[in-house]
């Protein structure tokens, strides 16, 4: 095989190693071929070049790899037996051997999903690690208590016990994290699990499982089969399965969420989002505009909880969208090894022809003040920050996600009108206020249907802090106690003592 893309001078050897080979699941601590030999191309979006190909699992690997965590989850095998305080001692492990590798995780990331190797460096890597840290802290945290029941000389307890094998399926957007945002509590817990990553950005999910392997985890209890929608189709259809989590589009997130429910899985969906910021006319409005720019156009808007909808008082609105216009004009796009760039290509040429298909339906519907522009002068799925403005409330563009570097700002007159059209979509995972006074800040925040709001700030989460969303941004929460529970069934036991 020959790998047309030049790589950028400050490749790592490493990252330059594991590119020069076909890459397999792992699967029971192996790489592992598909069974036909089937494989597909990983491109790089800013080249649209191949960087390397990966094996493509169909049914028969997938039951290959959920047969394998099965087998790892067995009463009496080695991760059973494990102590708690050796399971948080493998996720520690696991951190530190991602530090080790930051720059060639940071390099693979940047290759494989296109966003500025900068900020996979500064952002994604250590996330992973900070969610793998606060892990190795949970096993010792999985506690049960003693209840005081009615029966006479009864005496009773409840425990927490690993739901069992789990299907992980993940997006595009943050590969890496979105892969650690699962697999730590899954492993915390003491679950088994089968990782499928999205087809655009399947390798640093083959990376972390061979980096699992040597902190310690036993083979097969992290299992990675890569292909696409069919190979995560047949995972969560899968009779070995006892769990699913999924992040994704809302489409994918419902069916997924019909199947397990018909065979009785347990699952979590963190799906999409159309996430409103509200300035009030008190707010600092340079760090509005600074905030704003970043909560949209941070991984050209390829975030579930993007700041997609800007609603800015009347009597501030065009100061703050000539602000947020004039960033955008000056920013620097391009591949992500090119010095400055804020914003990549988009991931693929499917979500390029998406959003590129929103920017022009909404010139028809609203009023384009910056970017526009997705075909440049070279090749990658580039498309420039691009900022609408427009009253009509029922515009896809205010009402729909597109998942790209796409702004659309309102202006609004009354917090009871805001509070109002802010809430009025069928998401519910991030909003936000920017405002100087403290009683507004609070009745704002109370008043926002989402999963995480933000108060003079954007985009913050947190290992220690639930994430998640209401209605059709999905079911359950990941991080903190919460996350941790999705991966835990509680058991009473009774004991008659007498
Ligand atoms: P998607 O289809 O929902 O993909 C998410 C993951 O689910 C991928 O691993 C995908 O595999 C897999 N998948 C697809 N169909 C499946 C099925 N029927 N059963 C089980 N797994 C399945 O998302 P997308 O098509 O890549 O992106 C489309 C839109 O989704 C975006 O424009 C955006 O609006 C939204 N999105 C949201 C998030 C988020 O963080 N909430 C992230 C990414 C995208 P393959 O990718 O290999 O097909
Ligand atoms: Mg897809």
């Amino acid at each position: 095989m020959s790998i047309a893309t030049a790589l950028h001078d400050s490749v790592t050897p490493e990252a330059r190693a594991f590119l020069a080979a076909e890459q397999h699941h792992i699967i029971d601590g192996q790489s592992t071929p598909s069974q036909d030999g089937s494989t597909f191309e990983t491109i790089d979006p800013s080249s649209e070049e191949v960087l390397t190909r990966v094996a493509y699992g169909r049914e028969a690997d997938v039951d290959n790899a959920v047969q394998a965590a099965r087998n790892a989850f067995a009463v009496g095998s080695p991760w059973r037996r494990m102590a708690a305080a050796d399971r948080g001692l493998a996720l520690a492990k696991l951190a530190d051997l991602l530090e080790r590798h930051a720059d060639e995780l940071a390099d693979l990331e940047s290759l494989d999903n296109g966003k500025p190797r900068r900020f996979a460096r500064q952002g994604d890597i250590p996330s992973s690690i900070a969610i793998l840290r606060y892990h190795s802290g949970s096993p010792a945290r999985i506690q049960g208590r003693t209840v005081p029941v009615r029966g006479r000389d009864v005496f009773a307890y409840t425990t927490r016990e690993p739901v069992g094998v789990c299907a992980l399926i993940v997006p595009w957007n943050f590969p890496l994290g979105m892969a650690v945002w699962k697999i730590a509590p899954a492993l915390a817990a003491g679950c088994t699990m089968v990782l499928k990553p999205a087809e655009q950005t399947p390798l640093t999910a083959i990376r972390l499982a061979q980096l699992a392997l040597e902190a310690g985890i036993p083979p097969g209890v992290l299992n990675v089969v890569t292909g696409d929608g069919e190979t995560g189709k047949a995972l969560v259809a899968h009779p070995g399965v006892d769990k699913v989590a999924f992040t994704g589009s809302t489409a994918v997130g419902r069916a997924i969420g019909e199947r397990a429910g018909r065979d009785l899985k347990s699952v979590t969906l963190e799906l999409g989002g159309k996430s409103p910021l509200i300035v009030m006319p008190d707010a600092d409005l340079e760090q509005v505009i600074k905030r704003a720019f970043a909560g949209i156009y941070y991984n050209s808007g390829q975030v579930c909880s993007a700041s997609s909808r800007l609603l800015a008082h009347k009597s501030i609105f065009d100061d703050v969208v000539a602000g947020i216009a004039e960033k955008a004009r000056t920013s620097i796009i391009g591949s992500g090894f090119e010095d400055n760039v804020y914003l990549g290509p988009l991931v693929s040429r499917e979500q390029h022809t998406r959003v590129a298909g929103y920017i022009e339906g909404g010139r028809g519907q609203a009023e384009l003040v910056a970017g526009g522009e997705t075909r440049l002068d070279r090749p990658g799925y580039f498309v420039e920050p691009t900022l609408f403005t427009t009253t009509d409330d029922d515009a896809p563009l205010v009402r729909d996600e597109i998942f790209g570097p796409v702004l659309v700002a309102q202006p609004f007159e009354s917090l009871e009108e805001v509070a109002h059209r802010a809430s009025d979509t069928e998401y519910g995972l991030a909003a936000g206020v920017f405002t100087r006074d403290l009683s507004t800040a609070h009745k704002v925040a109370g008043l926002l249907r989402a999963g995480s709001v933000y108060v003079n700030c954007w985009g913050l989460a947190d290992p220690a802090a639930p994430f998640g969303g209401f209605g059709a941004s999905g079911i359950g929460r990941e991080h903190g106690e919460e996350g941790l529970a999705a991966y835990l069934e509680p058991k009473s036991t009774f004991v008659q003592l007498g």
